[in-house]
C-alpha cells in the first residue's frame, strides 16, 4: 500500500466520516502550492475556503506567531494581554465600527450575532422577551452548530439533528420583497452572506444589500453581514458588502482573520450593539488570546496596504474573463463571482463537480465540489499570473476531455 493510501486508510477507519476529502495527503505548502507525502506538487486554488487568502506560510505570518509563541500565548479573558486592545482598536477600525468580540470559528462568530442581536433586541429595542426574530436567507451557509442548521435549507446539514432552535424566517435570497413582507416589530436582524460562498459563489441582484441596508435601516432592525468567506481581500475589496456602497450594522468575520495559521473570529459592531454585555455574559477561552492577536494583527497590517484586494481585482477579473470564455462551449454552463473567487456550474453530462475536481487533481490542480455540479475557484490571492493561467489551462484541458 502506497503511503498515500495507509494515510487514508487510517483517518478512514479512526475519524468520523463528516467529509470526502479528495484522496491526495498534503504533508507541506508554500504560497499557492502544496506538496503531498509523495513528493508531487499541486496548485492550490481552494485556499481552506478562504482562509489562505495570503497564502500558505506566510513569512509575515509565521513570523509574527513564532515571535508570539515565544511570549505569551494564553491567558484566557479572566487577565488583560498586551495584543489584545491593540487587536481590537485595530479590528474596529479596518471596520470602521466601535468595538469588537473575539472568538474562534466561523460559526462561534455567528452564534455570537445570533446572541448580541437578541440581546440587542430585548434591551434597546424593546422587543418582548423570548419574541426576538432573524431574518435569514434560503441557502445560507453560516456553519455548523444545532442553532446554525436549524435555519439551513440544506437537508444534509439539518437532517436528524433535531429538534431545532426556533426565531429564525427564511426568505429567497436576492428577494428584497419577500423580506419586507417577512419583517415584524419582533425582528432583530438579518443575517445574510452578501456573496453566498457554499452555495456556489451566489452574487445577489444589483441593489439587493442597497436595498436591505435601507429596510433595515427603516425598521430598527441590525444588517449583519457574515463576511467570514467573503471577506478580507477576496473579493477585491476589504469587504464584499463594499462593492455595494452597504455599511452593515454588524460584521461577522474568521477564516483568513487567522491567516490560515490560527483560528480567529469576531463580531465587530458599533458600541450601541456590542455595549449590550454586561461581564458573565457570553465568552470563550480561546477567544481573542494573544497568539491568535498577534496573527490578526499581521493579518490586518498586509490588509491595510491595499496590496492584496488589488491583486484579487486585477487576477480576478482575469479569471473572470478566461472563465467567460468556457461558458456555453460544452461543459460549463453559468460562471459566476467576484474578484479570485468562482462558482463554474458544469453541465451534468460531462460529468459531476467530483468527478472533475478529481480529473484536476490527477493534473496537480486541487478544487472543491459543491452541491453536486458546481466547482469553486478561490486561489490564495498571492497566486501568480502564470500560476493561475497553467491552472485555468488544466482546467479547460479537463473540460474540453
Ligand atoms: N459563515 C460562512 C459564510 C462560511 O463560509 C463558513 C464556513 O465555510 C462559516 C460561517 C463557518 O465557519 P467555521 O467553519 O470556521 O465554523
Amino acid at each position: 500500500m502506497s503511503t498515500t493510501d495507509n494515510a487514508i486508510a487510517s483517518a478512514e477507519a479512526h475519524s468520523a466520516h463528516t467529509y470526502h476529502p479528495l484522496p491526495v495527503v498534503v504533508a507541506t505548502a508554500e504560497g499557492a502550492w502544496m506538496t503531498d507525502v509523495e513528493g508531487r506538487r499541486y496548485l492550490d486554488m481552494l485556499a481552506g475556503y478562504s482562509a489562505l487568502n495570503f497564502g500558505h506560510a506566510n513569512r509575515r505570518l509565521i513570523d509574527a506567531a513564532k515571535a508570539q509563541l515565544e511570549r505569551v500565548t494564553l491567558t484566557s479573558r479572566a487577565f488583560h494581554h498586551d495584543r489584545f486592545a491593540e487587536f481590537c482598536t485595530q479590528l474596529a477600525d479596518l471596520c470602521g465600527m466601535e468595538m469588537v468580540l473575539p472568538m474562534n470559528t466561523g460559526a462561534e462568530a455567528v452564534e455570537t450575532a445570533v446572541k448580541t442581536a437578541r440581546k440587542w433586541g430585548y434591551r434597546v429595542k424593546g422587543v418582548p422577551d423570548g419574541m426576538a426574530k432573524i431574518i435569514v436567507a434560503s441557502d445560507n451557509f453560516h456553519g455548523r452548530t444545532t442553532t446554525i442548521i436549524s435555519f439551513s435549507t440544506d437537508h444534509e446539514a439539518r437532517a436528524d439533528f433535531g429538534p431545532y432552535t426556533p426565531g429564525f424566517e427564511i426568505v429567497p435570497y436576492g428577494d428584497l420583497t419577500a423580506m419586507r413582507a417577512a419583517m415584524t416589530e419582533n425582528t432583530v436582524a438579518v443575517l445574510l452572506e452578501p456573496i453566498q460562498g457554499e452555495a456556489g459563489v451566489l452574487v445577489p441582484p444589483p441593489g439587493y444589500l442597497p436595498g436591505v441596508r435601507e429596510l433595515t435601516r427603516e425598521r430598527n432592525v441590525l444588517f449583519v453581514a457574515d463576511e467570514i468567506q467573503s471577506g478580507l481581500g477576496r473579493t477585491g475589496k476589504t469587504f464584499a458588502c463594499e462593492h455595494e456602497g452597504v455599511v452593515p450594522d454588524m460584521y461577522v468575520l474568521g477564516k483568513a482573520l487567522g491567516g490560515g495559521v490560527v483560528p480567529v473570529s469576531a463580531v465587530v459592531s458599533s458600541a450601541a450593539v456590542l455595549g449590550v454585555y454586561r461581564p458573565g455574559e457570553h465568552g470563550s477561552t480561546f477567544g481573542g488570546n494573544p497568539l491568535a492577536c498577534a496573527v490578526a494583527l499581521e493579518v490586518m497590517a498586509m490588509l491595510r496596504t491595499g496590496e492584496f484586494q488589488q491583486r484579487a481585482t486585477e487576477l480576478g477579473d482575469h479569471l473572470h474573463q478566461e472563465l467567460g470564455l468556457l461558458v456555453g462551449g460544452g461543459a460549463v454552463q453559468t460562471v459566476r463571482g467576484r474578484g479570485l473567487w468562482a462558482g463554474i456550474d458544469i453541465d451534468p453530462g460531462h460529468g459531476t463537480g467530483r468527478e472533475i475536481s478529481e480529473k484536476l487533481m490527477e493534473r496537480r490542480v486541487l478544487v472543491k465540489d459543491t452541491h453536486g455540479s458546481t466547482i469553486r475557484i478561490a486561489p490564495p490571492l498571492v497566486i501568480s499570473k502564470e500560476d493561475l493561467d497553467w491552472g485555468l489551462e488544466q482546467l479547460r484541458e479537463v473540460l474540453r476531455g
